[in-house]
């Protein structure tokens, strides 16, 4: 498949293996918006995926994969953290059509989709429990990639599984708060934004 680089500045150094696909929705209006955010840190903290799908099915790769790309923020999988630096991170352009809403994906966009996540699965061994979304790791804070996405076409490719639930053993009622652990009490965690 074709893809266009489209380097961002934003990623370091992955502290674990890749085990792990997080699938996300960008909630921006235009390309050019997400891009902003991306690459351009236009944002309120600087974010990054390593793939952008547009809804031509255009692929876009921002960060290398042997990279640690700011996407996944604070979450959890089971006992797994610091999910940035197990994890791809594969953006869908799409826009919001609420606060709390996504829009639909486009057919190309899924199509495009569904061979870059089985190239990713493939080479890495992924196992399909751990092709998540956003939502998934991020429960009550993110709802990315949203309703619309067609979860229906990857478990039937082989390439999610149809009983996705967060698994989060350490959620916390605000899993964006981590308590310190001087036992100091609860301190927003920020130098992992996320999209
Ligand atoms: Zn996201």
């Amino acid at each position: 498949m074709k893809i266009i680089q489209k380097p961002s500045p934003y990623f370091n150094e992955r502290t674990a293996k890749i085990d792990m696909l997080v699938i996300h929705a960008t909630a921006t209006e235009t390309l050019a918006d997400t891009f902003g955010y991306l690459i351009e840190g236009q944002g309120p903290a600087p974010v990054s995926a390593h793939y952008v799908i547009d809804r031509d099915g255009t692929v876009y790769q921002l960060v290398d994969e042997s990279k640690r790309a700011w996407h996944a923020g604070v979450s959890f999988w089971g006992d797994m953290t610091d999910l940035n630096s197990h994890s791809i991170g594969i953006e869908f352009q799409c826009p919001a059509v609420s606060a709390d809403e996504l829009g639909t994906f486009s057919e190309a966009q899924i199509e495009a989709g569904l061979v870059l996540c089985r190239d990713i699965m493939t080479r890495y061994h992924i196992p399909l429990e751990n092709v998540v979304a956003h939502s998934d790791i991020a429960p009550g804070r993110k709802k990315d990639p949203g309703k619309s996405f067609p979860w229906n076409r990857f478990v039937a490719a082989g390439l999610a599984l149809a009983n996705r639930r967060p698994k989060c053993v350490n959620q916390s009622p605000r899993p964006d708060i981590i308590p310190k652990k001087s036992g100091e009490g609860t301190t927003p965690s920020h130098p992992d934004p996320d999209i």
